[in-house]
């Protein structure tokens, strides 16, 4: 682990609000964190860039659904019953411990899905003690994953907080599906909580216990959509993918993966390739799709491949693409007792559609974010920064009067209410020196710094000086808007880039 990089966006973030530990006034429960203002606004942006790629280009619809459903809808989806952890527990100071993690720490290798009478095995032959007090380990016991409460005082009214946004997409695709003419294909998207009761959370963002996710469900017709708008101008660009029996990586286009079954189908290469393409916008380039083995899939998965990428932590995963199949629409028919299967008119059949998800833990991918962008000072810059792209750097823009004068202070207070009537996340700032208020600005990644001098009251010009290089233009007042607007769609980061954007 970087611990280096770790300390630093740790410190930054603390710092400026951009992640706080959960109720940290009373020291804290592991795994789960605020965002702050500063954070809260990149969160927005990154997920409207997520919304803009996934959801909108293609059409498809959001919801939001409830985080908390009874028992019944996580026994049809199979999570009451499969959704668990495999923990050894302390027998000296009853720490509990997942077991398929102590082994891989101690010993390599991945654990992930093997029975727990084999890793029972596995920890003593090992003689693999507590990591905490060296105590002596328990057998290896399921440990249910899902928080559970109770609705209506009545205790044996259980329910659950969903472990995933996605079951809300399947309990409301018939409506969605009738409100938009019964025609398949169809994508319904989800932005959410979701809630796992980690044994272990750890590593800041990374394994959490509350945390965001970002799911799309596409609902299709097997029989009929072989594959997707969009899939022919993407089928001869390159991942780098290991499938699942495989050591190494191998860079193949799409419609080589989608031929050696890593990828199961072409919908499921277009979302790959959407997903590969979502995180290089991001700025997130050290990263590999992998083949997931039959025992490490969710047990709805026919198929699946996870983005991974390379963190401070180690290669973590941050994207799950899953061919769901039609396990969760035919478990709900069959515990519902109602048909869910749909008229397909494009060949006359009554079908259930099957499902093809990319889920993406939102904390992780801002945690790659924030490493990937990280600066330290430099001699081109004497302080630490975010090198974010910026469509999601959390203000558009900050306004500095260069100088405490009333003329100055009144033109950029007025220039900061346009700005904010139109919708831009501008910050306004009068006191310290300039050097110091760009600095403060870089920090935190913030995209264009406007400095009011004596000639914006002569001219009604002002200076936007580039996050990156520091370069500046001067441009007339009331152009700002439409300029702040270009740049930060087009990622203007340097001066350099704004020469080549277009006009
Ligand atoms: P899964 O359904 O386990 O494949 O999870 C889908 C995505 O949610 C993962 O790729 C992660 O990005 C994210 N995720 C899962 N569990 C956690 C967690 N405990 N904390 C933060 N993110 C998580």
């Amino acid at each position: 682990m970087d611990e280096k990089l770790y300390d630093k966006i740790l410190e930054i973030s603390l710092k400026r609000s951009i992640f706080i530990p959960g109720a940290e006034i009373y020291n804290s429960v592991a795994g789960f964190y605020d965002y702050g203002p500063i954070g809260k606004l990149i969160k927005n942006k990154i997920e409207n860039t997520w919304r803009k790629m996934f959801v909108k280009k293609h059409g498809f619809h959001e919801i939001e659904s409830s985080t908390i459903y009874p028992e019944i809808v996580f026994k049809a989806s199979g999570h009451a019953e499969h959704f668990a952890d495999p923990i050894a527990t302390c027998k000296k100071c009853k720490a509990k411990h997942s077991a398929d993690k102590l082994l891989a720490e101690n010993i390599g290798g991945n654990y992930e899905g093997v029975p727990e009478e084999e890793l029972t095995k596995l920890i003593k032959a090992n003689n693999i003690k507590c990591s905490l007090c060296k105590g002596e380990l328990t057998d290896v016991a399921k440990f249910a994953l899902m928080f559970q409460t109770t609705y209506g005082g009545d205790s044996s009214n259980i329910a659950y907080l969903r472990p995933e946004t996605a079951q809300g997409m399947f309990l409301n695709f018939p409506r969605v599906f009738g409100t938009y003419q019964n025609k398949l294909p169809l994508g319904i998207a989800q932005i959410g909580k979701a809630y796992r009761n980690e044994i272990a959370p750890r590593r800041l963002l990374i394994r959490l216990r509350e945390f965001n996710q970002m799911e799309l469900e596409y609902f299709f017709n097997p029989e009929i959509d072989k594959t997707i708008e969009g899939y022919e101008q993407i089928k001869d660009e390159k991942i780098e993918i290991m499938g699942a029996d495989k050591t190494n990586i191998e860079k193949l286009s799409v419609e080589q993966a989608v031929e050696k079954k890593y990828i199961t189908n072409k919908i499921h290469g277009y979302l790959v390739f959407l997903t590969k393409q979502f995180y290089e916008k991001m700025g997130v380039k050290n990263y590999r799709f992998r083949q997931l083995n039959d025992k490490e899939k969710a047990h709805y998965a026919v198929g699946a491949v996870d983005l991974e990428v390379e963190t401070s932590f180690g290669w973590t995963e941050c994207v799950s693409l899953a061919n769901r199949g039609n396990y969760d629409i035919t478990s709900h028919s069959n515990t519902s007792k109602k048909d869910l299967s749909v008229f397909d008119d494009r060949n006359g059949k009554k079908i259930v559609p099957h499902v093809i998800e990319p889920s993406f833990g939102f904390d992780r991918l801002f945690w790659c974010i924030l490493e990937s962008s990280y600066r330290p000072a430099s001699d081109e810059k004497k302080w630490e920064w975010f090198d974010l792209p910026m469509f999601i750097s959390p203000y558009h823009a900050a306004i500095y009067p260069l100088v405490k004068k009333e003329l100055l202070q009144n033109m950029g207070k007025t220039l900061l209410e346009e700005l904010r009537e139109k919708g831009l996340d501008v910050i306004y700032k009068e006191s310290g020196s300039i050097g110091r208020r760009y600095a403060r600005a870089d920090e935190i990644g913030v995209a264009y710094c406007i400095t009011i001098d004596f000639d914006s009251i002569e001219n009604k010009t002002v200076t936007i000086r580039f996050r990156n290089d520091g370069g500046q233009i001067r441009v007339p007042l009331d152009k700002i808007y439409d300029m702040v607007c270009k740049f930060t769609d087009n990622d203007v980061r340097t001066l350099e880039d704004f020469e080549k954007c277009p006009r």
